[in-house]
């Protein structure tokens, strides 16, 4: 039995469906070995683990089937699952419950899948490594001294230690790629609008997006395909058909231009992720692509861009945390008071820091020169890539421009700032992009890589990253420290 904790979701889900297992064994073996992994990783806020059973059994006596049936999947705790707490890892939630499930949440039910618990993450998911989750730590599997990236790192840390199959993650300029790379996973982010937010706690709404961390690309694909599509509840998902991306998956890369800005790879300090990317390319090459450089001059200005844009946004979406909708309320003499004292109790030091930077941002006198500004510079990044994307189809390079580091590393806001370089830019442009682990470093540490197609490229990007899986599997298949 255990080793069914290694395969990935859809060949659970097949082993389910053909009753080589049941829902019910699969997910009580998964939340056993959640029980064992879990002191030491602390991927999850909330294990449910009699809720996960009956859904589990419910599957079993065939009340619900579908393509994820019987597979246990994890949820960031900044989406809505109908009954239980919602924390967005801060302290302003406190006793708050959803009342509905997110749509992506009722798409994952309806195709059987089982939900198992709630993740941890960066408060309101505003970091790097998710050590600004206000409610615990979570530590990465391949070494428990290092983070699991962030913000979404609990989604990537229970898939990593095998404690979930498949779990979601919200990105708005990373929070999937990044801990997906530090984890050695795949960790996809879809273009923006085709997955609905609806049910999802808002941070930066034109960013936001929400995707799957899997094992393998074919997992992911089948994900997106479950979760993809129209949504009358979100206005930006577009009446779009959605591909039958499993089915759309090639083994080949025959045709394909992939792009490369070369100076990311030659500049980059860090030599073993470069040289793990470039062999990444070199194989890409060998299964048919043919490589050509590709510039994107304005992606340097992605993360001045998005500090603006993002952190003008939060503040809007978080204004509503005001002591009297949800969860915290701090008692005060008068209303004011009843709102600094449960704003200033519930909100951790880097939601406030962007909460004040967006104000300033947004503010009369201060709109045009920094938000009016930043919108600017946005649309010259889009173009870069547009113009890119006539050159190639996809555009390969680093996700991260490190392995995991250590916890407490970091100490200064703009360092963690500065992880998201690579990945900023795509969520600027709204395209879909992913990291696929490609290689590990001197020290045992997963590297990814960071691959982005167009808009609405969702299927063109998860081939070419199947294909390349595919070549890559014997040298990145290992099995973390704890799991
Ligand atoms: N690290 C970035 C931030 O702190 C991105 C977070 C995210 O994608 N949610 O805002």
């Amino acid at each position: 039995m255990e080793e069914l904790l290694n395969i990935d979701a859809t060949e659970a889900a097949r082993l389910v469906r053909e009753r080589e297992t049941t829902a019910e064994a699969l997910t009580a073996l998964v939340l056993e070995h959640a029980g064992k992994t879990e002191p030491r990783v602390g991927a999850y806020l909330r294990l449910d683990v009699d809720g996960a059973l009956e859904q589990a059994r419910a599957v079993d006596a065939g009340k619900v089937s579908g393509p994820l049936a019987g597979v246990p999947v994890a949820i960031k705790d900044n989406i809505h699952v109908k009954g239980q707490p919602t924390t967005c890892a801060s302290r302003i939630l406190q006793g708050f419950t959803a009342p509905y499930d997110a749509t992506v949440v009722q798409r994952l039910r309806q195709a059987g899948a089982v939900i198992v618990g709630k993740t941890n993450l960066d408060e309101f998911a505003m970091g790097s490594s998710c050590e600004n989750s206000a409610l615990q730590q979570t530590h990465n599997p391949w070494d428990v001294s290092r983070v699991p990236g962030g913000s979404s790192g609990g989604s990537a840390a229970c898939v990593a230690a095998r404690s979930a199959f498949i779990s979601l993650g919200s990105d708005t300029g990373g929070s999937i790629r990044l801990p997906a790379s530090f984890c050695g996973l795949v960790g996809y982010k879809p273009s923006y609008g085709r997955v609905s937010r609806y049910g999802v706690v808002a941070f930066a709404s034109s960013l936001d997006q929400i995707g799957p961390f899997t094992r393998t690309v074919r997992d992911a694909a089948l994900s997106l395909k479950v979760m993809a599509g129209r949504d009358p509840m979100d206005s930006t998902t577009p009446e779009r058909e959605v591909p039958d991306y499993p089915a759309l998956l090639k083994d080949h890369l025959k045709g394909k231009r992939v792009g490369v800005v070369r100076s990311y790879l030659d500049e980059m300090p860090n030599r073993e992720v470069a040289g793990a990317v470039q062999r990444a390319i070199d194989h890409m090459q060998a299964l048919g692509a043919s490589i050509v450089d590709v510039e994107l001059p304005h992606a340097e200005y992605g993360i001045a861009v998005y500090y603006v844009v993002a952190s003008a946004e939060a503040s809007s979406n978080l204004s509503r945390f005001d002591g009297v909708r949800y969860g915290l309320r701090k008692p005060a003499d008068n209303l004011l008071g009843m709102y600094e004292q449960s704003r200033g109790e519930g909100f951790g030091s880097e939601v406030k820091r962007r909460i004040m930077l967006g104000t300033y941002a947004l503010s009369a006198g201060h709109y045009e020169e920094f938000y009016g500004r930043a919108g600017k510079v946005r649309t010259l990044i889009k173009r870069d890539f547009d113009s890119a994307f006539e050159k190639c189809d996809l555009i390969a390079g680093p996700c991260a421009p490190f392995p995991a580091f250590k916890a407490g590393e970091k100490s200064d806001p703009l360092s963690m700032y500065l992880c998201d370089v690579f990945t900023i830019p795509a969520s600027l442009a709204g395209l879909c992009a992913l990291s696929l682990p490609v290689g590990f470093d001197a020290a045992g540490l997963p590297i990814g890589m960071h691959l982005q197609a167009a808009a609405y490229d969702d299927a063109g990007l998860l081939s070419a990253a199947h294909a390349l899986e595919g070549v890559l599997k014997p040298e990145v298949d290992r099995v973390p420290a704890i799991a």
